[in-house]
C-alpha cells in the first residue's frame, strides 16, 4: 500500500493519534466476504510487555518524519492481507490508496477490523 492508513484502535501498542506506527501489518480473513470478518491480527493491546515484544516491528524513521509533518499522514504501515476476496487485493499485498481500521475499545484483534474492505 502506498497510501495513507488511519486506525481508531487507540489502545494498540502501535496506535499513534489515529495513526499506524508499525512497519508492516497482517490483516486475517481469507474467507471474508464483510469487514466484519477481517481483523488486523497486528493489534497489541498497550501495556509495557507488549511495548517491548513489538518494537521490532515499529516504524522509527516514519514516527520522526510524522512528527516533523504533523499536518498531513507521511507514516503508514505497509499491509499484508489474507483477505482475498477484497476488490483491493494483489497477491496478499492491500494496493487500496487510502485504508481505515476500525477498533474503538477493541482489546484484541478480534476487535479490529478493515472498513476499506470491499468485495
Ligand atoms: S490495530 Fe493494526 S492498524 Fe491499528 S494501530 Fe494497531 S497494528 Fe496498526
Amino acid at each position: 500500500m502506498s497510501g495513507k492508513l488511519n486506525c481508531s484502535a487507540e489502545s494498540c501498542v502501535h496506535n499513534m493519534s489515529g495513526l499506524c506506527s508499525a512497519n508492516t501489518i497482517f490483516i486475517e480473513g481469507n474467507e471474508a466476504r464483510t469487514s466484519r470478518s477481517t481483523d488486523c491480527k497486528t493489534f497489541a493491546q498497550k501495556g509495557f510487555i507488549n511495548a517491548v515484544t513489538n518494537v521490532v516491528n515499529s516504524n522509527v524513521p516514519g514516527e520522526i518524519r510524522q512528527f516533523v509533518n504533523q499536518d498531513e499522514v507521511v507514516m503508514s504501515p505497509s499491509i499484508k492481507c489474507e483477505a482475498v476476496n477484497c476488490t483491493y487485493n494483489v497477491d496478499q499485498i492491500c494496493g487500496a490508496s487510502n485504508v481505515a481500521i476500525y477498533g474503538p475499545g477493541a482489546k484484541s484483534s478480534n476487535g479490529t477490523q478493515c472498513e476499506t474492505f470491499v468485495e
